[in-house]
């Protein structure tokens, strides 16, 4: 029984064509990463950074996130 809720690291698919944002903590669609939502000078960079870094640090307590996740960046 999976009692954990599901973690998404920024870029994850949430599902088909739906992914993660952990910039804006939302769910959107692939082109939201390419369309300068965030910031003009750092689009690409800093959603990898963001991906290393969450991905660094970890699935919390009470969460998890499979194996295979798969995630835009990767
Ligand atoms: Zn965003």
């Amino acid at each position: 029984m999976q009692e954990n809720k599901r973690y998404y690291f920024h870029g994850d698919i949430v599902e088909s064509g739906k992914y993660f944002c952990a910039r804006c903590d939302l769910t959107v669609p692939i082109s939201h990463y390419y369309e300068f939502i965030h910031s003009n000078r750092d689009v690409g960079d800093e959603d990898i950074k963001r991906f290393v870094s969450m991905k660094k640090a970890g699935v919390p307590a009470g969460y998890f996130r499979p194996e295979n996740a798969e995630n835009y960046i990767e």
